[in-house]
């Protein structure tokens, strides 16, 4: 059974049909890299996975289960990382870490070791004493990748999370992308760009104008 089945995808906001029938499988510990030009329709695909935007036709499952209706059971196999995300004035990396954890119910002693490993992940661990705004773009997007984390989600979706990030700060995504992928997760990642991806993902699936056009190996 596929990790995740996509069938017929319809979204419209208003008059402006976002998807129009996306449809795709994704296999347990698959690495899936969404590539599409902008406005293509990748991130209503995967809010819609998140449970964030409603689907005016077609079905999602995860595991097996009906994702368009339990959202509420989805969001704990699930760890989606949005392509923005709000920032918490006044909050130490640290804080912000237990906050999510605090979420799931992990609090205590076992919530700061798990913010303690997850926050050496992601290379913050000098870090969990700042003032979340006062972290670079970079280190920020790897803070909101280490809190998608923190209820062991067997599938992740991440929605561009090298956007905007200079060559090297993309590399330590994709390193630690890298290390998820070795630990067997799940993984849907979206970009503008293949190239970049090529090495991490396992397959590739190409949006166009709200439809699935390719679907296969990276070659
Ligand atoms: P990008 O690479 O720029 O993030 P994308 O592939 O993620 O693009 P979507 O954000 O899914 O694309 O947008 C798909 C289409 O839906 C676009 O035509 C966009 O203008 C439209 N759209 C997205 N969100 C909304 C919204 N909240 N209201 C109206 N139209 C929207």
């Amino acid at each position: 059974m596929a990790m995740l089945e996509v069938k017929d995808l319809h979204v419209y906001y208003g008059v402006i049909q976002a998807l129009k029938g996306i449809s795709f499988e994704v296999n347990q510990g698959e690495v899936i890299a969404l590539i599409g030009a902008n406005g293509a329709g990748k991130t209503t695909t995967m809010k819609i996975m998140a449970g964030l935007v409603q689907a005016d036709g077609g079905s999602v499952k995860i595991s097996g289960i009906d994702a368009l209706k339990e959202s509420r059971m989805i969001k704990r196999i699930i760890g989606y990382m949005p392509d923005f995300f709000g920032v918490y004035d006044n909050l130490k990396v640290m804080e912000y870490m237990e906050f999510y954890a605090s979420i799931y119910g992990i609090t205590g002693s076992k919530a700061e070791k798990l913010c303690r490993k997850l926050m050496e992940l992601v290379d913050l661990t000098d870090k969990s004493e700042f003032l979340v705004d006062e972290l670079s773009r970079g280190m920020k997007q790897r803070l909101c990748l280490a809190r998608c984390l923190v209820h062991d989600p067997k599938l992740l979706i991440l929605d561009e999370p090298a956007s905007g990030l200079d060559p090297r700060a993309r590399h330590g995504i994709q390193k630690i992308i890298k290390r998820l992928k070795e630990e067997k997760k799940t993984i849907i990642i979206s970009s503008h760009i293949l190239q970049e991806l090529s090495e991490l993902c396992t397959s590739v699936g190409v949006i166009d104008h709200g439809k699935m056009v390719v679907r296969g190996t990276v070659d």
